[in-house]
């Protein structure tokens, strides 16, 4: 699922190739993924692209917003040639590198013949036309809002695994599965401690942890893992999987005491931690 570093990925790629253009038509696939009325986006330009924690806003110059949310598998796609749409490398889930595929729910096109594609192979995905900016109600991770003391304010309150927390976007908004996993390893935390457990350097610690790995996650464009849908609008691969700590590295040896990696089911999600460095 792409979390805060991918849609803030797709966010800074789709900045220099959409402001400024005008969208000529929108071709709904799959009325599921398309929520609201079209035509007040149809003759709009759109002048934002914002990201508030996993979702990316698109502000258009009536005052609409397009609204989207990537969800297990969302993908956006962007092309100079809407109507042949060629990709360097074949596009996860779809076997293809041609555009519209299987999994394209949603084409938007511009006047200049450009246009985007949005893939969504699971269907939970969605775009929302709305006249409010559909903003998340957690604290986005990189605002300057997020602090520590935010962190020690939502673990003293409740006995809540830690991870299970971190994960809750009405809380803090932008961090998924991969980001939580590997900031409970660099703060040295077990995913399943309950959050009221935490002492005050560990709060400061799991702050620092989460702003390295989400920062570091933004600098490799993203994680396109295994069995991950997440690519660049380009169509090419995120590089962050290659320094994933514990997430999917199950049965490999730690990075630092080289004890094995455990992978456990916890609240319906896959854990991995180091049962030697994470207490
Ligand atoms: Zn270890």
């Amino acid at each position: 699922m792409p979390e805060l570093p991918e849609v803030e990925t797709i966010k800074r790629n789709l900045r220099p190739n959409i402001i400024g253009k005008t969208i000529s038509e929108i071709e709904i696939l799959s009325p599921k993924n398309f929520i609201g009325d079209k035509k007040s986006a149809i003759g709009k330009k759109i002048v934002k692209v914002e990201r508030y924690g996993k979702v990316l806003i698109l502000t258009l110059s009536n005052n609409e917003y397009l609204n989207i949310h990537f969800k297990l598998s969302g993908q956006m796609l962007f092309s100079e040639n809407v109507n042949k749409a060629v990709f360097k490398n074949p596009i996860p889930f779809t076997k293809s590198n041609t555009m519209p595929a299987n999994t394209t729910r949603v084409i938007i096109k511009f006047k200049n013949g450009s246009g985007l594609f949005f893939n969504d192979l699971r269907k939970f995905g969605w775009i929302k036309v709305s006249d409010k900016p559909l903003i998340p109600k957690g604290i986005d991770v990189l605002s300057k809002k997020f602090t520590p003391n935010v962190i020690e304010g939502l673990t003293n309150k409740t006995r809540r695994p830690i991870k299970v927390l971190l994960m809750d976007q009405d809380l803090i908004t932008g961090i998924g599965n991969i980001y939580a996993n590997d900031s409970l390893f660099l703060a040295k935390i077990h995913p399943q401690r309950p959050a009221n457990s935490l002492n005050k350097n560990e709060v400061k610690n799991l702050h620092k942890a989460i702003l390295q790995e989400i920062k570091k996650g933004i600098n490799d464009q993203g994680s396109s893992g295994a069995d991950e849908a997440f690519i660049l609008p380009d169509g090419s691969k995120g590089k962050h999987q290659r320094n994933f700590l514990v997430y999917q590295r199950e049965k490999q040896p730690c990075l630092i005491c080289k004890t094995i990696i455990k992978r456990i089911k916890h609240h319906g999600r896959s854990s991995f931690f180091c049962p030697h460095c994470q207490k």
